[in-house]
């Protein structure tokens, strides 16, 4: 998707040159008229290409958070390259927002239950 908007900006633009030049050579004001208005385009669609190409970038980046994450007992551990486990993780703010928040060992008087995530208060017990 991404190399068909550049062919496609880059065939425009070839265009535009071309119609430029004999522009210039027949020194007529409504193709000049009509240059002004493809260069217009073009650049509209360079924004858009450059906007799309973040979003892309964007979305490859929650594509390997998500596939580097394993979802083991009731919570998410992160693959590390050679395969050891990162983690633990919590599954509820993962699954809610993508986002990998390291667990923290629970120290409170809550013996049954492990693991707790500051950022949204969930306890785990990562025994079941
Ligand atoms: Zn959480």
């Amino acid at each position: 998707m991404v190399a068909e908007y550049v062919t496609s900006i880059k065939a425009a633009w070839d265009l535009a040159k071309a119609i430029k030049t004999s522009a210039d050579a027949i020194d007529d004001a409504q193709i000049k008229l009509q240059i002004a208005e493809l260069i217009s385009a073009l650049a509209d669609a360079k924004i858009e290409a450059a906007e799309n190409a973040e979003r892309i970038s964007e979305l490859e980046r929650l594509l390997k958070n998500k596939s580097e994450m394993l979802f083991e007992g009731r919570l998410y551990y992160r693959i590390l390259d050679g395969g050891n486990k990162d983690g633990p993780f919590c599954p509820t703010c993962f699954d809610k927002d993508d986002k990998g928040i390291r667990l923290q060992p629970n120290s409170e008087d809550r013996s049954y239950d492990d693991w707790r995530c500051h950022a949204c208060g969930t306890y785990y017990d990562s025994s079941t």
